[in-house]
């Protein structure tokens, strides 16, 4: 498998686990986290179920993995994670001082590295990343889901006007 093969390999996980989001209705975006080539843990966004804002699928994640691994540091980890990682998670990344960063869709709101990579730059980690891998499917299914919300609001309001 090439490097970019295994990248795709490695992002279908996450997008797998941003579908384990969406069944609980939390926003899908799913994280996986790979040392070696290998998947040392795999999480989603659980900010509801949890009814915590810091429950990003990044930052369950690292928790899973320094647990796993007895190790606060994952220096040979990459993070693949199927929506750009908003400054909390890059963050908690930079404290991790994970190896390597790869993200899905790119968010535009929340943008926490590509915004705000001249400010890393600033750090004493500094981790490499790639950006907007399958960016389209994991741009899609946040859409899809904000798009049943939205639906679902509408008929909400609908039968209260009745
Ligand atoms: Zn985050």
């Amino acid at each position: 498998m090439s490097a970019l093969d295994q990248d795709i390999y490695y992002m279908q996980q996450a997008l797998q686990a941003a579908q384990l989001a969406e069944m609980q209705d939390e926003v899908p975006v799913g994280a996986v986290l790979v040392i070696n080539q290998q998947i040392i843990g795999s999480a989603y966004n659980q900010t509801l179920t949890q009814c915590d804002p810091t429950a990003h699928a990044e930052i369950l994640l690292l928790q899973q993995a320094t647990k796993q691994l007895k190790n606060h540091r994952l220096l040979e980890a990459t993070v693949y994670v199927t929506l750009e990682p908003c400054l909390m998670c890059v963050g908690a990344m930079i404290q991790a001082r994970i190896k390597r960063l790869v993200f899905g869709a790119y968010d535009v709101r929340f943008a926490g590295i590509t915004r705000y990579e001249s400010l890393l730059k600033g750090h004493n980690h500094r981790f490499d990343f790639t950006d907007g891998l399958l960016a389209e499917s994991c741009a899609e299914k946040l859409q899809q889901f904000f798009k049943r919300k939205r639906l679902k609001s509408t008929k909400l309001r609908l039968n209260e006007a009745k």
